[in-house]
């Protein structure tokens, strides 16, 4: 796995129902240092929108929105 397949299957591994992907993507990540920020910048957000550490302003629901209106689901 390279870079640009990290980047293009990186949210059907957050989905997490491909073990398969999952393996391939931990052993790119732990070997990429690039990806392997990514995905922990990735991390903390996501944990600090969960636990309300932070919240999304207004206009970040608006963009959203906008964006799940115009681009297919995959
Ligand atoms: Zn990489």
């Amino acid at each position: 796995m390279n870079c640009a397949e990290f980047s293009r299957y990186y949210t059907d591994f957050r989905d997490g129902n491909d073990p398969d992907l999952a393996a391939r993507m931990r052993v790119h990540v732990e070997g990429c240092r690039r990806c392997g920020t990514h995905h922990r910048a990735l991390l903390i957000g996501v944990e600090a929108l969960q636990y309300g550490e932070i919240e999304p302003s207004e206009g970040m629901h608006h963009s959203l929105s906008a964006r799940f209106k115009t681009r297919p689901i995959r």
